[in-house]
């Protein structure tokens, strides 16, 4: 399996209590390879294009609300199967359903607050990856 890139963003609950660190490291550890990062603080225009998807969710404005409450790191990350393999490291949506050791398992307060979000397809993942880095130089070939 070629190497491949997906999209994480360490939420505003991790970020804003300090645990963007440990869970790069963790995902680190996990095989990945950091191509991108910066820290961002989404507009709500920005957060509602993001999760598009779910705008008729009865979810939909608290996650915007979320997403828009502070600063957040968008990651673009490089590994072989890139995709499936980062949204098996962070786990369940929901903390109490993630598997034991996974970043939601570890550093989730909530459903909601989850840490950590991951492009759900190979498609996703490059909508996504163009949403923060269009443009950015990619030092890693
Ligand atoms: P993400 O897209 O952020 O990686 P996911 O793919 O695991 O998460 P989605 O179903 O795409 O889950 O939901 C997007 C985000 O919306 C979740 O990560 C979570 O922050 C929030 N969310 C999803 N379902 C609920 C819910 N029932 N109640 C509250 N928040 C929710
Ligand atoms: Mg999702």
């Amino acid at each position: 399996m070629n190497q491949s890139d997906t999209l994480a963003i360490v939420k505003p609950d991790a970020f804003g209590a300090g645990k963007a660190g440990k869970i790069l490291a963790h995902l680190e550890s996990a095989g990945f390879r950091v191509v991108a990062t910066r820290v961002v603080r989404l507009s709500r225009t920005q957060a509602e294009a993001f999760y598009a998807v779910h705008r008729e969710r009865p979810f939909f404005g608290s996650l915007v609300a979320f997403m828009t409450s502070g600063p957040c790191m968008p990651v673009l990350l490089r590994r072989e199967d890139a995709v499936a393999e980062l949204r098996r490291v962070i786990g369940a949506t929901d903390p109490a359903e993630a598997d034991e050791g996974t970043v939601r398992a570890l550093y989730a307060e909530s459903k909601e607050r989850n840490a950590i979000h991951a492009s759900d397809s190979p498609e996703n993942a490059g909508i996504e990856s163009a949403f923060f880095f269009a443009g950015t130089d990619r030092l890693l070939a």
